[in-house]
């Protein structure tokens, strides 16, 4: 059987990523989280940029010195490695978010990371997570997902993530923090996220994660058995 690509995209917080996890193990295929990657730019940015220096030259700098891969854990979990370290844990915060967010603007960063994405992609039988992956990254994906819900139910899911990782979030700063990122998303001028015509959207704001999850494994089946 054809192993496809399955690009997913869509606003943060959307529960992409657990859509895209679920989806892979279903699948047998190898799952990408491409916002881990630019968290990890994000962060190699907070530790070692020096304080008078901008970001843009400090990376432009760098940006070829960074190596992100994933490791499988014995749980079947993956997690995040940057030049061999693993950093999952430390690149889930707000302000690794929020850097990442400003980083994910800057054009050659974008095209270091598009490269790995489609190197990682190129035989097939992968589900990759983002903003730009039915886009930019594989635009000739067999299956395309626009993930979306609105943004106080997203502002409400983020709250209780952060509260469950010990942080003390403030419900009126998660839910600027979601509109701020929307907007950075959609306006920027390197790949802005859109939904493309061929895109399954899928807005799960209504949606328990089961019924989401019945739904995409339908909507992927189908489209497998359309493979020639
Ligand atoms: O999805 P996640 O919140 O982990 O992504 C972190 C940041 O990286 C987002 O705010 C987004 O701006 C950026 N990103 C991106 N393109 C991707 C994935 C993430 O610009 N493909």
């Amino acid at each position: 059987m054809k192993k496809i690509i399955v690009a997913i995209d869509g606003f943060s917080s959307c529960g992409k990523s657990t859509i895209a996890k679920a989806l892979a193990k279903h699948a047998g295929y190898r799952y990408v989280d491409t916002g881990a990657m630019y968290r990890s730019v994000a962060l190699y940015t907070i530790e070692n940029k020096p304080a008078e220096m901008a970001v843009e030259p400090f990376l432009e700098q760098h940006i070829g010195e960074l190596n992100i891969d994933f490791s499988v854990q014995p749980d079947g979990s993956q997690h995040t490695l940057l030049n061999g370290r693993d950093v999952e844990a430390l690149i889930r915060t707000l302000e690794v978010g929020n850097m990442a967010s400003q980083v994910s603007t800057i054009g050659f960063v974008r095209r270091a990371m598009v490269a790995q994405q489609q190197a990682m992609g190129r035989e097939g039988g992968i589900v990759m997570d983002g903003r730009d992956i039915g886009t930019v990254v594989f635009p000739n994906a067999e299956l395309k997902l626009f993930l979306t819900a609105s943004p106080e139910i997203r502002a409400e899911r983020r709250f209780k993530e952060l509260e469950a990782k010990g942080e003390h979030p403030v419900m009126e700063e998660v839910l600027a923090d979601v509109n701020d990122r929307d907007y950075r998303d959609t306006h920027r001028a390197e790949s802005p996220m859109h939904q493309t015509e061929d895109a399954v959207v899928v807005d799960n704001s209504y949606m328990t994660p089961a019924e989401q999850m019945d739904y995409v494994i339908r909507v992927f089946e189908e489209r497998i058995k359309e493979q020639k």
